[in-house]
Order: structure tokens, then sequence, then C-alpha cells
């Protein structure tokens, strides 16, 4: 089998399309059963892994795909995929019907915080896809996939106000994207990710709290993959983020810019002291974007 797949219980298999080139950044979920589902996309530019993968374990064809949230490293590469398999509809939350036939504004909404020559080289253009192959999402929703098996479509708003998860209780797995955080290899905490223009504590929490009376055996996120000790990880996501607000509300008049690099520091010394190796550190830290997350978590803190 290709080693950028996963097989869990229950047919649910995990595919790594290595975002911006690079391994264990990006998982996609695919869960075969009479009536397969496809969750996530990638970027554009990791279109060529996931058609690997699906071609590796012997898919021809894909007719349905659920998106968590529109950020474009999600859903930026759904004209791809609709390209090549011409029946694929997509469920997603509603705003999708707009943005989805016309996707400008979510390239111009991601180019003003990453750069558009970084979103070019990095995600890759989106193209766009026919409004009559979008399906909205409903809070509640189920999305029958087998005879016996329905994913329920949860809105999971907080990161961003267009986000679903999607709960399999058959395998006791909450799909969550971004609603999380990131957990990257050898890391068995959350660091939190809480960017603007829709972060909220409240709705977040609110999300996270639901999410918990669930039954529930793993989580699998979006930057990276499946984990089993769902409770665990959605308590320390909670903490994480209490901490950074605390800290990012005390820092003092400081540009984006020194905001990052005081946050950074006070990460990377965090993470010392909790004896996490350096390897594991550089990799949280290499991989994330921290004036976003100042600029999200202020322009949540200026409301308050
Ligand atoms: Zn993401």
């Amino acid at each position: 089998m290709n080693t950028d797949v996963t097989k869990f219980d229950n047919e649910i298999y995990q595919i790594d399309v290595h975002m911006e080139g690079k391994p264990q950044r990006m998982s996609c979920y695919y869960i075969d059963s009479s009536d397969p589902i496809l969750i996530e996309v990638g970027p554009s530019n990791s279109f060529p892994y996931l058609i690997s993968a699906l071609e590796s374990l012997g898919i021809q064809e894909i007719k349905r795909t659920a998106i968590t949230h529109l950020h474009l490293d999600h859903v930026g590469g759904i004209g791809h995929l609709n390209e090549k398999y011409k029946e694929n509809f997509v469920y997603v939350h509603e705003l999708g019907l707009k943005h989805l036939p016309n996707p400008e504004r979510l390239w111009k909404a991601v180019s003003d915080v990453y750069t558009e020559d970084w979103l070019k080289k990095n995600w890759g253009e989106i193209k766009p896809i026919p409004v009559e192959k979008i399906k909205k999402l409903n809070d509640g929703a189920d999305i029958k996939i087998d005879k016996n098996r329905i994913i329920k479509a949860l809105y999971s708003p907080g990161h961003a106000k267009h986000h679903y998860s999607f709960y399999d209780a058959t395998s006791g797995t909450i799909f969550m994207g971004d609603t999380l955080g990131l957990i990257y290899p050898h890391g068995n905490f959350v660091q939190p990710n809480l960017p603007p223009p829709d972060f909220n504590k409240e709705v977040l929490f609110s999300t996270l709290e639901h999410i918990e009376q669930l039954e529930l055996k793993q989580v699998a996120i979006a930057h990276f993959g499946i984990h089993t000790n769902p409770y665990e990880l959605i308590n320390n996501a909670k903490e994480s983020i209490d901490l950074w607000l605390q800290f990012i509300d005390n820092l003092p008049d400081l540009t984006q810019q020194e905001a990052s690099d005081k946050l950074v520091e006070w990460i990377v010394a965090n993470y010392r002291s909790l004896d996490i190796d350096d390897k594991t550190i550089s990799n949280y830290i290499g991989n994330g974007n921290f004036e976003m997350q100042i600029n999200g978590v202020r322009n949540y803190l200026k409301y308050q």
C-alpha cells in the first residue's frame, strides 16, 4: 500500500496529501462503504498526491466529498477533483454555494494573510465548481454511507464560522477539521489554531463542549491525523487556548511581528519545560503562522 495512506478500523483511510510538499501536514479521509465519501480535498497543489493515494486503493471514482470549512488548505483542490470525477458533489456550509462557484473572495481573504505569491507556490489556485455540484449542510443532517451507517454533520463554528464536523457513530470518530487545533508527529498535545476573522473563544468552546458529549473513540483532524485520546486532547486544547489568550492579552503594545516573536519565544519555553524534544518543537514552530494567530486573537479580544 502507498505509504501516504494509513488504514484504520471500520474502513477509514487517512490520506497524507503532502501539503506544501511536506509529509504529515494535511490529512484527508476516505470512508469505504456501499456509498463511500471523501472528507476534505486539501489544497490544489496537493491534488496529485490525493489522486495517487486514491488510485493506490483502487478507487476509480469519487461521487461525494464533505468539506469541513472553506479555508483553501481544505477546499482548494475541489475544482480539480470535480474536473476529474464528473459525478462528484460537495457537502459544505451554505456559504460554499456563494463562494465555490466564484472563489475570488476565498482567494483574496487568504492572500491578504499569506500573500498571493506564497499561496500560488504553496497551496495553488482554486478552480470554481458549478453551484449544482454543491449541497449545503444543515446542523444535525445525516449523510447515509451504508445501510446501517450514517455520518452526522455538526455545525462547529469557532475556528471559522463556516465550519462543520462529521461524526461517525459506527467507528466513534469525529472528523473535526481545524476545530481542535494542530497536532504534529510526536506531539501528544494540541497547538491552538485561532485565525482571523472568525476565531471566537466562547463559540469555539461551546463547539468543543458539544463534541465532548459524543461517544468518541478517536478524533480525525486535518493537521494532522487520527488520535485515540479524544477527551484528553479536547481538554488540552481548551487549556492551551486559555493560556494563549492570557499571554497575548498581556503583551504590551507591540507590532504584529514583535508580538508574534514574543509568542514563539514563550511557546518554545513552555514546550521545553514540558520536556518536549527539539525536533517536535521545531516541527510545531516551523509549520505555524504566528502572526496570523496574533491577528486572530487580537481581533477576538478587541470585541471583549
Ligand atoms: Zn486548516
